[in-house]
């Protein structure tokens, strides 16, 4: 099962709103993405369980 959902966020380093996408077929993760906005590295790592956020955070990976 494939089950994407946008989770809104905040860059770590511009403060600009942004929005990620979070496979929630998985319990839960972590990995580095690049900003949108300002293309910084972001560490974004999260958890779900039945198709729900059940935890989520970005941090900058500096
Ligand atoms: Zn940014």
């Amino acid at each position: 099962m494939i089950l994407i959902q946008g989770q809104a966020a905040t860059c770590p380093h511009c403060w600009e709103p942004i929005t990620l996408s979070l496979d929630l077929s998985v319990s839960g993760q972590s990995y580095i993405e690049d900003c949108p906005v300002c293309c910084k590295p972001l560490i974004v790592s999260y958890s779900a369980a039945n198709g729900e956020i059940t935890g989520f955070s970005v941090e900058a990976s500096d």
